[in-house]
């Protein structure tokens, strides 16, 4: 895990993130972000506060996220539960333009195989 990532992204934007706990393995959201940002040195994380993430720049990254079978109240539907750091950096991305719903599904399909055994 990238620990610029993991300040920029899960620290400052996480719900769920604890800094004294390993993070390994981390949420899919934040691994899209990781993978995106990493093939591409123009994709800027953006800070909190500029701007609020839009529940309709979505895409169906959860469906292939590890966490989401019982570990996350967000993709279970608990009133309240916010999304990851990961998925709220994604819609931030996906509304700036900076990414295309089509390469965080590509990205989120190429990373659960990868993680397939
Ligand atoms: S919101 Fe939950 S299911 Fe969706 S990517 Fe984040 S941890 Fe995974």
């Amino acid at each position: 895990m990238n620990n610029e990532h993991r300040e920029n992204v899960c620290a400052r934007f996480c719900s769920y993130y604890k800094p004294d706990k390993s993070m390994e393995p981390a949420c899919l959201g934040f691994l899209v972000v990781q993978d995106l940002a990493g093939k591409d040195s123009l994709i800027k994380i953006p800070t909190p506060g500029t701007g609020q993430p839009d529940a309709a720049a979505d895409c169906d990254l959860c469906e292939y996220c590890g966490y989401r079978a019982g570990d996350c109240d967000f993709a279970a539907g608990t009133e309240g539960a916010p999304p990851c750091g990961g998925l709220i950096v994604v819609r931030l991305l996906l509304q700036k333009g900076s990414i295309t719903a089509a390469e965080v599904l590509d990205s989120a399909r190429n990373l659960r195989h990868a993680a397939d055994p």
